[in-house]
């Protein structure tokens, strides 16, 4: 816990988040989190829990995703706008506060676009740590925009993924990740086609971004023993796999009552079976109990993924000077005394009145 005053909180910005990534290396920040998530997983009863809540417009979705352990709350405020991209913006930008439940008062503003990518990519690689075959070396990346190099350094350094097999409609994001991955460790192969992308691979991983129900995955690309890693269907109406895929796997899902809204298996019976990820990790529920079972991870990124970095992000900033001093919460000497504190104000600044 960092020692402070009250009303002054830190913020994040884009510039500190990235110097604090660097200073501690992005594969250690995503393996940490991953570690903060199942540890906050583990604890899966202690925390409120809602889906979270959507605004739709035909372009785009924004979405608060707010969570508790009755210690801390933290929320996150979210888009998803697939058109941003060729208007050269994210797709995904997100900024999220950790306030202290006992006082109310917040302890931490944060941008999160970079963040989201960092916990999503912890998060995916969690669930395969958990689910994937153990011999899974190699991982079919589907959709190489923004969270792809966090998706691919992930699995590198928490599943020991050391091959991907990039595709991408589009081969400018192709290249751009070949190019990023450069020097990670990775061996990066572009290729022309889902099909060729998949060949040789235990993992698929799936994170296109598209306002519709698409079929990046076809039923004949997904072999006996292969885990899904589905990202990018993440709202109603946006989907990658093909039905079938979905009827032929053990589905693995964060929240199912918010799931059942976004995820793959809005195109199921809402009674579909799925596995909670939390019972696996706690060992009440089952993962992979079979070598040609095909898992899949039905990812639509769920609050307490967002609280456990925050968390961990607060944790890691004492003593690191990553951070700037925001005058948030008004504080008068005597708590009642708030049009007072104004009419000082007033005093003190010549030509301002309070009336
Ligand atoms: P992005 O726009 O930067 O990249 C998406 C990429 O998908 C683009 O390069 C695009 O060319 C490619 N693409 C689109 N259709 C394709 C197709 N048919 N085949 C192959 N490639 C295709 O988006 P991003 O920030 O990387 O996000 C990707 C997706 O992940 C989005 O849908 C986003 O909403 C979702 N997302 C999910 C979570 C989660 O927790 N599950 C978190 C963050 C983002």
């Amino acid at each position: 816990m960092m020692t402070r005053k009250l009303n002054v909180v830190p913020f994040v910005s884009v510039d500190n988040m990235m110097k604090l990534v660097l200073h501690l290396g992005v594969e250690r920040v995503m393996t940490e989190i991953a570690a903060c998530i199942e540890a906050d997983f583990r604890r899966w009863p202690l925390f409120d829990k809602t889906p979270r809540v959507a605004s739709h417009s035909d372009v785009g979705v924004i979405e608060l995703m707010p969570t508790s352990d009755g210690k801390m709350y933290g929320f996150k405020y979210v888009n998803g706008h697939p058109k941003n991209m060729r208007e050269g913006l994210q797709t995904v930008t997100a900024f999220g506060l950790l306030a202290d439940v006992n006082t109310g008062y917040p302890i931490l503003l944060t941008e999160m676009t970079i963040l989201t990518a960092l916990r999503t990519a912890a998060m995916s690689a969690l669930a395969a740590r958990h689910l994937a075959p153990r011999d899974a070396r190699t991982m079919a990346m589907i959709g190489n925009g923004a969270q792809a190099e966090f998706q691919a350094l992930a699995f590198h350094a928490i599943c020991g993924i050391d091959t991907v097999r990039l595709y991408d409609i589009d081969p400018v994001a192709t290249e751009k990740c070949l190019r990023n991955l450069k020097g990670s460790g990775l061996t990066a192969i572009a290729c022309k086609s889902p099909e060729e992308a998949v060949e040789g691979a235990g993992i698929i991983t799936t994170c296109t971004a598209d306002k519709q129900y698409a079929t990046i995955l076809t039923d004949n690309l997904v072999g006996a023993g292969v885990h899904v890693n589905a990202v990018g269907g993440d709202c109603p109406g946006k989907t990658e796999l093909h039905r079938d895929i979905l009827l032929r796997s053990s589905i693995f899902v964060e929240y199912p009552p918010q799931t059942r809204i976004e995820g793959e298996i809005q195109q199921l019976a809402p009674d579909h079976p799925v596995t909670e990820l939390w019972q696996v990790m706690t060992g009440a529920a089952a993962g992979r109990t079979d070598a040609r079972q095909i898992t899949l991870f039905d990812s639509v990124g769920f609050a307490i993924e967002d609280f456990s970095a925050l968390r961990y992000i607060h944790g890691q900033l004492q003593g690191t000077g990553f951070f700037e001093e925001l005058d948030m919460i008004a504080d008068p000497d005597e708590p009642r005394d708030l049009y007072g504190m104004l009419l000082r104000a007033s005093e003190a600044e010549p030509g301002i009145s309070a009336a």
